[in-house]
């Protein structure tokens, strides 16, 4: 018979016992192994502290699988308030019939992410849910981060001048999971940590007066917000986006816009133009930011979003209205 999860890993006793130690014979550390109910964190200082849900579908696509996603979403989010990650909690919310083969395979996606962005898992929780009652796995992480001095980019002004930088590609991870649940084998996500690239960048130069990562809902969304919460306007430059190839295609084919098509190893900043050069030349040098453009302008003069397109006419860049990529992180 096939090694599945069942409902009564979920009860509390023995068969939750040998779930438990199923993540810390993979994730285990110091502060994991101590099963208390809470972590306690030796951690002074400016803290950072999010969280996220992740319901992706399909489990496993090319370039990643809810395990890295959920490890990499919540890194990314720690780094780009300019806190250096530290810990993370993980909890999984399982379908009873979810296979302990599935499972473990995401446990050692996790461990390798956590490795590779150099965070721990401290602590968890796992909950088993009836079949038909979950789609598989979801998993529910937080975050903690320590922001040391120099980092905080919060109280730079952003003025009329200031252009928007992009560190790569745009859209790959919306438009590739798309793919992947129409079967189609094209593309890659851009899945990948940014805490590597972001935070040295962040003690290169003070000209950073804000970050985001553009998941859900693209660059586009990312863009308005920013114009919201600053009562600017942007203008970005169609002819300056970096789209790869099968981007374009898919994009074109699927009837989306890479700009609305969330990325997972992407980082949006709004940088004083006095400190680009020194902001692409950094992300040039790197794997995940050589494709790195300016790809828009802040302007004092609207406050809206604009696109100006390859020809030079200029439409509005809306929030995204109706939800083309569910489930997408
Ligand atoms: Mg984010």
């Amino acid at each position: 018979m096939e090694d599945i999860i069942l409902l009564s890993h979920g009860n509390g006793g023995e068969n939750t016992r040998k779930l438990v130690e199923e993540i810390l014979g993979t994730l285990g550390n110091d502060i994991l192994n101590e099963l208390l109910d809470a972590a306690v964190l030796p951690i002074s200082g400016k803290i950072a502290f999010t969280t996220d849900s992740f319901i992706v579908s399909p489990i496993f696509f090319r370039g990643g699988d809810i395990g890295s996603l959920s490890v990499y979403g919540t890194v990314n989010d720690l780094s780009m308030v300019g806190a250096t990650p530290l810990y993370l909690s993980l909890s999984f919310i399982i379908e009873e019939g979810f296979t302990f083969s599935d499972f473990r395979k995401i446990l050692l996606s996790i461990k390798e992410g956590a490795e590779v962005s150099n965070v721990r898992v401290v602590t968890g929780d796992t909950k088993v849910v009836e079949r038909g009652k979950g789609d598989g796995i979801f998993i529910n992480t937080s975050g903690v981060g320590i922001i040391k001095n120099g980092r905080d980019w919060r109280k730079r002004e952003i003025k009329d001048g200031d252009l928007v930088i992009i560190n790569g590609g745009i859209g790959e991870h919306g438009i590739s999971v798309m793919l992947e649940r129409l079967g189609i084998k094209a593309g890659k996500s851009d899945l990948a940590p940014l805490n590597s690239l972001v935070l040295p960048l962040l003690d290169r130069t003070n000209g950073i007066k804000f970050m985001r990562d553009p998941t859900r809902g693209g660059v586009a969304t990312v863009l308005n917000e920013i114009s919201r919460k600053y009562g600017v306007g942007i203008e970005v430059y169609e002819d300056k986006l970096p789209l790869k190839e099968w981007v374009k295609e898919s994009a074109e084919i699927l009837g989306i816009d890479p700009l609305y098509a969330a990325n997972e190893g992407k980082v949006l900043m709004i940088v004083d133009s006095k400190d680009a050069d020194v902001v692409l030349n950094f992300l040039h040098e790197k794997p995940d930011g050589y494709d790195a453009s300016i790809i828009g302008k802040v302007t004092k003069s609207s406050n809206r979003v604009y696109l100006v397109t390859h020809i030079g006419t200029k439409r509005i860049l809306d929030t995204l209205k109706k939800d083309i990529l569910p489930r997408i992180c």
